[in-house]
């Protein structure tokens, strides 16, 4: 990893692109260790997650992905080693003041608030960075990218299908525009047309607006589909780092640490 850490203090707001949105910044974690108490469940890893890159982090249950997720937002304390967003040391940073530098968590499991409606959910999410009419216009911009929401949008939370439910999650998540976006198995339980969705989803969002994503997935073909580079984790280490398109075309490999 090149970048030195300059300061405890995150880049809100730093990276706008020509249309004013906000680009994806790089994610870098070097030599992390992390544990619950007991032995550590990330050993030593380091990651580079670079600017307007999608990669996939892969890995059977138990690998710790999610821990490294939740690290990266310090919903978990980090045991050593760094967390480098930009160039600049998170550590000591707050979990809201990752989130205004432009950090997204969309956890597993769809978090959305259940009794609020679509429309809802999105403002509330919004909120943070909009406010009046720039905020329905992020709203209707979520609308765009999530058709089948648009269609729903008086729908309460508790009514939505498994599939709307995650598009409202992430929906939420990149209302506020975030610079990175880290995702946990967006894919579970869902049927193959809604993970061809939200992948194409994000794809766009990569392409377009230059988001970087780090994506957590047990579904490696579509994880794979989307990513421009693969990380997989097993048991808490880093045993394979490549390009997706090595991950994708090396059967040895893939069946060495993806399993089939
Ligand atoms: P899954 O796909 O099942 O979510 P994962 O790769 O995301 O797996 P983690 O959830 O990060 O893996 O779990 C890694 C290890 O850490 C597991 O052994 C798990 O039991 C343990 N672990 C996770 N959360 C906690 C916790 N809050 N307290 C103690 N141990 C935990």
């Amino acid at each position: 990893m090149s970048a030195q850490p300059q300061s405890a203090s995150p880049a809100a707001g730093t990276g706008s692109t020509a249309t004013g949105a906000r680009a994806g910044g790089t994610l870098e974690l070097d030599g992390l260790t992390v544990g619950y108490g007991g032995a550590p469940v990330l050993r030593d890893v380091s990651i580079r997650v670079p600017a307007g890159a999608i990669v996939a982090l892969l890995g059977a249950n138990g690998a710790g992905k999610t821990t490294l997720l939740r690290t990266v937002s310090a919903l978990v304390p980090v045991a050593s080693g760094r967390i480098v967003f930009d160039g600049v040391d998170l550590a000591g940073v707050r979990v809201e003041d990752r989130a205004r530098a432009g950090l997204a968590q969309v956890p597993e499991g769809r978090s959305v608030v259940a009794e609020l409606t679509v429309d809802e959910n999105l403002r509330l999410g919004g909120l943070q960075r909009f406010r009046g009419r720039r905020l329905a216009s992020a709203v209707d911009g979520v609308y765009d990218l999530f058709e089948p929401l648009a269609r729903r949008r008086r729908a309460a939370g508790h009514q939505l299908s498994g599939g709307e439910r995650q598009m409202l999650a992430l929906g939420r998540a990149i209302i506020a525009e975030p610079r990175v976006l880290l995702l946990d198995e967006p894919s579970l339980g869902l049927a193959p047309r809604v993970v061809a969705q939200i992948m194409a989803v994000l794809r766009a969002l990569r392409d377009e607006r230059g988001l970087t994503v780090l994506l957590a997935e047990q579904n490696v073909t579509s994880a794979l589909a989307v990513a421009d580079h693969g990380v997989v984790l097993n048991l808490g280490e880093v045993v394979a780092d490549r390009p997706a398109e090595d991950l994708r075309t090396d059967s040895a490999l893939r069946h060495a640490y993806l399993g089939f």
